[in-house]
Order: C-alpha cells, then structure tokens, then sequence
C-alpha cells in the first residue's frame, strides 16, 4: 500500500466511522465534545475524525478511551464537517459489501493462544527449497501482499499462489469454512548468529525484527481508525534457521483494555516445513531479541543465514482486505520461469488428515523456578514505523514488556509459556509529553 499524503493527522484517521459502521458499536477511540451536547441533555460520542475535523478548535472536547461506540457527530445541530467525504470513501471501498453492522458476527474455529496449532506442512526439503527460492525472486519484484480464493483455477497459478490456496483450502475442510478467500505474503529476514558471535545477546539486529503487531485490513485502519481482522493467521517457515528468531504471540486483543496484563505468550521456533495456526486477531510478531531464540541449538544440522516465511491471512470474502489482488501476471511469469513443470505435490489432503500439534507448555512461577538473576525484562518494540497504527503522542514511544528468564529448553518446535502473579507482560507507555494528549494506543 502506498503512503497517503497530508499531514499527520490526515495520514491517521481522515473519515467519520459513521458510514462503515452505522449504528452498530464498534471498538474505536471515543471523544466527547461538552460544548456541543445541550445542558442536562446526553452526551453524544465521537469518532476520533470528527474530533480532529468537527471539534478540534471546541473547549468542551474530551477524550474518554478507546471502547466501543459508533459515531454520533452527524446528529448534533451543528452537523457533521466530513460527512460527505466520509460517506463516499466508505462506500468506495466497501464496493458494494455490506458495511461492518450488517455483517453477521462469525463463529471464529480459534479464539484464544492456547487454541494454537502446528502441522508438518511440507515434507521433503526439495519442494521447501524451492518455494523458498520463489520468494526470494518474488520479494525482488514486489513486497505487497496478494490475494487467491476458491474461485482461480489453480491450473493458472505459480507454486506460491498454489501453496496459499492450498493452505485455505485445507482450512475451509478443516473449520467447514464457505466463502473464505485467502491473503499471502512473504518475509525474507537475515539471521545473526550468536553462536558465531560468540557472546549471546549482544546482536539484537532490528532489522531482523519483525514488530509487534495486530494483521488487519491497513486500509480502513488508517482511514478511519477501526480495525477489522482476519479468521485465522497462519505462518509456513521455508527455512530451516535454528537461531532465527520465533514467531511470538500473545494472549492480547486490540479490543481489550489496554493497561490489562498479558498472561500468555506462545513461542513457534522456525522449522522447514512447519506451518503455525492461530487467531487472526492477536499481537504477534518476531522480535529480534537474542533471549527469545530457541537456547542451545546444538545438533548437527546445517541451518540458513536467513529466515523465510510465508504468510497466509484468511479472510471472510465479504471482509477482503481493501486493495488486496491476485498476483499480477507480469510477476507471476518470473515465478513460473522458476517452476519445475511437474504438478504441485501438495495436497490439503495430507494436511486437514493431521489434527496438529499442541504448544509443550511451561508456567513461570515467581517464587519457584525463576532466581532473580536471570530474570531479564525484554522491551519488545510495539507497533514501529513499518505499521499504520501507531502512538498518537509525538514525543513518546509504546513498547511491550516481558519478563522472559533464560534458558527455557524446549524439545518441542512449541512453546506456550504461561506467566504466573507478578510476572505478565503489559504494555508501557513512556509519554513525556503533554498529560492532557490522548494517548491513543490500539
Ligand atoms: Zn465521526
Ligand atoms: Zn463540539
Ligand atoms: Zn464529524
């Protein structure tokens, strides 16, 4: 997606929520304005827009939190100042899908981090290799994320469309899932080792990070402030990196409160071939923390210097991210140029057979397993430039915190920890700026 222009705020949230929600309450930034409510009447609640575009310059303007509420700004004397733009970029995008309160509220297969899974995707380090070689030739010519749905014929597609589909359609067998389409990705990070570095913890590579985060429709986030999220979140890893950092989630929706603890944090270490399922609505993310990585990687096989992965979102069609489309044909004929002619040897068969693998689960105890000295608190970058979402306040930073105490041996490629009293990670806000800012964090 390419950058908007305007300032800061038009870049965050330009439009009134009003038109994609109607009068269906949705989790978003709620601001009050006193001038414009008439004395013993109710206050009404305003969406983060008209608080920026109708209200701004009133004295009675007050931010309340973020929760659940829709727009009430076009209902007081004065009126709505975007109420026209707002309404025709909504219907724009929406493109003649049913706006957020008509759509039925899904039965979600996954819901919290402990219904997380891992299955052995790909077997045979031959069709990993070249998918992964795939990558690195799609990454060369785009860094967009793409669309497949059960309507393209696979005949038509190259092997890492196929793998997407393949991953939807064993998904919709899976959750007996009519009408889902799939959003695809890839990600090809460095590795630093520190076996080869010889001190451990010393490289903390940002580059190799991938933030904190929550997946979601990145057009509608940044144009009117309301996140709308995937069913499912799934990562395939096409390398087999042994020092490469873990995919990291946590027990933390975006519409739960924010100064609420985290008590749960799954760790999937990178594995060729793997392929991790969880609920599209969490924080996740692959920080580059050294004390994160897998301690102790001690046999014999011979890991890559990068980390690939391949991403598949999947999505209720009537949700499809805004702006997401199928590969285009001028890439997908690099891709093929790769392919070996014979057919894809993946099949969701193989894959809906298996019931997938639970996290080994480990519950740190303050007084019991953890001594002080090893304990070290992780400050984990929270939503940084690459995002859309990110703090409102100028001068401070959000980061997420976590006690995490080193070394957790781990025999299986899943880890779920699980952080007893005292010790949960939280989110922190370093606001060193003015008391009286919203501090808007999602
Ligand atoms: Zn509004
Ligand atoms: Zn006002
Ligand atoms: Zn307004």
């Amino acid at each position: 997606m390419t950058d908007q222009q305007g300032s800061a705020i038009d870049e965050r949230c330009q439009y009134c929520t009003f038109p994609l929600t109607q009068s269906k309450s949705v989790f978003q930034s709620i601001f009050v304005c006193h001038s414009c409510t008439p004395e013993d009447g109710q206050l009404l609640c305003l969406c983060q827009a008209c608080a920026d575009h109708c209200h701004a310059d009133h004295d009675g303007l007050e931010y309340v939190g973020m929760g659940p509420c829709y727009c009430d700004c076009r209902q007081i004397l004065v009126g709505c100042r975007i109420e026209t733009e707002s309404d025709r970029e909504a219907k724009r995008l929406l493109n003649g899908r049913p706006c957020l309160s008509q759509k039925p509220s899904t039965n979600r297969p996954l819901t919290s981090v402990k219904d997380s899974r891992l299955f052995s995707l790909i077997e045979g380090k031959e069709l990993a290799d070249r998918l992964q070689l795939q990558t690195q030739t799609l990454v060369k010519h785009s860094k967009e994320t793409f669309w497949v749905d059960p309507s393209l014929d696979p005949l038509e597609l190259s092997e890492l469309e196929l793998l997407a589909y393949t991953i939807l359609d064993g998904h919709c067998q899976r959750y007996s899932l009519k009408g889902y389409g799939a959003e695809w990705w890839v990600q090809v990070k460095n590795v630093s080792s520190q076996r080869a570095s010889g001190e451990v913890r010393t490289l903390d590579n940002a580059s190799e990070a991938v933030d904190l985060h929550y997946d979601k429709d990145e057009t509608i986030a940044e144009k009117f402030g309301i996140g709308v999220f995937p069913l499912i979140s799934t990562v395939t890893y096409l390398t087999d990196s042994g020092d490469a950092p873990p995919t990291v989630v946590f027990s933390k929706r975006y519409d739960q409160p924010e100064d609420e603890t985290i008590s749960e944090m799954l760790l999937s270490y990178p594995r060729q071939g793997n392929h991790l399922v969880f609920d599209g609505r969490l924080l996740h993310g692959a920080p580059a923390n050294h004390s994160l990585r897998r301690p102790g990687v001690g046999d014999n096989r011979s890991y890559s210097n990068i980390r690939v992965t391949f991403l598949v979102n999947i999505w209720d069609m009537e949700c499809k991210p805004v702006g997401v489309e199928r590969l285009p044909h001028s890439i997908r004929q690099h891709l093929i140029s790769d392919t070996a002619k014979e057919p894809f040897p993946l099949s969701s068969e193989k894959f809906t057979s298996q019931s997938g693998l639970f996290a080994e689960s480990i519950h740190l105890n303050d007084e019991l397993s953890i001594p002080e000295a090893l304990r070290q608190r992780i400050e984990l970058p929270f939503l940084g430039t690459t995002t859309t979402w990110e703090s409102a306040s100028d001068d401070g930073s959000t980061t997420f915190v976590v006690t995490f105490p080193p070394p957790i041996a781990a025999q299986s490629d899943l880890l779920l920890v699980s952080f007893g009293p005292g010790m949960e990670a939280y989110v922190e806000n370093d606001s060193s700026g003015d008391e009286e800012e919203p501090s808007l964090v999602v």
